[in-house]
Parts: structure tokens; sequence; C-alpha cells
């Protein structure tokens, strides 16, 4: 018998897990993208009210595992993961996936939030954001000398020195370059989240000489079991299921 499993999604390795689920599991999303209708597994969409809102529907649905495969900046459902597994007596397995590391040629600078950031960017003057909406909220905040390009999931309309790009990965290297050479990019800022479908900006970054601002990541919290590749985590899956 598989056990019951409730699985928290929003990455490409959720997704990817969500496929070799059974129809007695149930796969969640917070509802920002794309919701797949071709899952063998049940699909649920939205918040459920916090840590208690979800030990809530891990009793109800019977949940007998609790798996953690959201993004790893995404800290409060990860927070909420762990406390809800607690409260309702389940375990808690995540995929925590490590960090890009900086190599040869890179100079990479870590800022722990926005203050830190725009500080930082004060010596720039075109900066290229792909850490998702929060430059949207600073649009009018730009100073004089900057031209900012944000990427994120939805395109909305530009204002005079910003251009918002709408596009999600992965993102090929050829067209990373191109992107780079046509916005003049003179520095990244980014997530350092690790995954190989946004990595080849990096690689556009070293090759240019450039910088890159990594927003620090949250701290996630300790759960029953933690793993570093997805197939780590679907083989102690596929031992647990017979
Ligand atoms: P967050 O700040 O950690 O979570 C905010 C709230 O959204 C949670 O408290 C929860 O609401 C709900 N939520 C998040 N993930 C959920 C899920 N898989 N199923 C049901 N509800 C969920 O998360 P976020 O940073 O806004 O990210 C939202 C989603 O986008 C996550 O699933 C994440 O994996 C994905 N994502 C995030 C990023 C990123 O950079 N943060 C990047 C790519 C994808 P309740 O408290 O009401 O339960």
């Amino acid at each position: 018998m598989s056990p019951r499993i409730l699985l928290l999604g929003g990455t490409a390795e959720a997704l990817r897990l969500a496929r070799r689920l059974g129809p007695e599991s149930i796969y969640s999303l917070a509802g920002l993208g794309r919701v797949p209708d071709d899952l063998p597994c049940q699909v649920r969409v939205g918040g459920f009210g916090g840590a208690e809102g979800l030990a809530a529907f891990i009793r109800e649905q019977g949940i007998e595992l609790l798996l953690d495969l959201t993004h790893p900046y995404a800290a409060q459902i990860s927070a909420n993961a762990a406390r809800a597994a607690e409260l309702s007596g389940i375990a808690c397995w995540a995929l925590r996936r490590p960090g890009w590391q900086a190599g040869e040629g890179d100079d990479w600078r870590e800022v722990g939030d926005w203050v830190e950031l725009v500080a930082v960017l004060q010596s720039f003057q075109r900066p290229l954001f792909t850490l998702g909406r929060e430059p949207l909220e600073h649009l009018h905040e730009i100073p004089l000398h900057q031209h900012w390009t944000v990427r994120c999931l939805t395109a909305q309309q530009g204002v005079p020195r910003a251009e918002i790009i709408g596009a999600r990965g992965p993102f090929a290297l050829d067209e990373e370059r191109a992107l780079f050479a046509r916005l003049g990019t003179d520095v990244l800022i980014s997530k350092n989240s690790g995954s190989q479908s946004t990595e080849p900006k990096l690689q556009v970054a070293r090759e240019l000489g450039l910088p890159v601002l990594l927003l620090r990541r949250p701290e996630l919290p300790a759960v029953d079991r933690e793993f570093l590749q997805p197939d780590a985590l679907c083989e102690a899956l596929e031992r647990r299921l017979v």
C-alpha cells in the first residue's frame, strides 16, 4: 500500500514527482503559476490558512507523509509544513536544493534584503532583476541614473525607466547572452535558487565580467528527513512504498 502523501509544490522537481504519485495522493500549489491538469494524483490550489490550517487538512484527509518541495525562498510554507507535521504527528520530508557556488571568474556579492540591495546598486546603471516581483513595488524609487529591467513570471506595463519582461524558465544560454547584450546590463540581481533552469544567466555574467548580487537564502526549519537531490528523495519514497 502506498502512503497517502501531501506534496507541497511550486518547483519543477515537485511537478516531476507529482507525475509519479498515485490517485490517493495530493499535489498542492499556492496558485501563482500554471496548474497542471494531466496528473495521476489529486491537485489542490490555494493556501491552507497557516500551520494550523495545514495540520487540520492533514488530519481531515488522512495524510500519512508530508513532502515539502517548495522553492528555497518560500520560507513561510516550509515553516508551516514543519509545524503542521509536528502538530498532526506525521513525518515531513523536504528537498533542500543546494545553492549555486561561485567559481573561477565570478564576482558574487550576497545582500540580506531590499534595503541593502538598493544601497549596493547605487554604483550601477542598468541592473537586470531576476528575483521575482519585489522590484515592481519600487518602480517609483528608481534613481535618475538607472534604467531597470525586471524579469518575472508575468509581464506588466513598464514605466519610463523600467522594462518589465514576463518569462519563465528554463532559459537558454544563447537567449540569455542576447538579452544581456540588448539591455547593456551592468549588474545581475538574483535569488540563489540553485536551479539548473535559471543558471545560464550566471554564466553570461561570468563571461562578461559582471557582478551578481544574490539575495541571501532564508533559514528553513529542520524536518524529519532532508534531501539534497530529488533522486535521493524518490529512492527513499520507493523504499517506503514497498
Ligand atoms: P511563502 O511566502 O512561503 O508562502 C506564502 C503562503 O502561500 C503560505 O503561507 C501558504 O498559505 C501559501 N502557499 C505557499 N506554497 C503553497 C503550496 N505549495 N500549497 C498551498 N499553499 C501554499 O511562498 P512564496 O514565496 O509566496 O511562494 C509561493 C509558491 O511559489 C510556493 O509554492 C513556492 O514553491 C513557489 N515559488 C516561489 C518562489 C520564490 O522565489 N519565493 C519561486 C518559484 C516558485 P497558507 O499560510 O494560507 O497556507
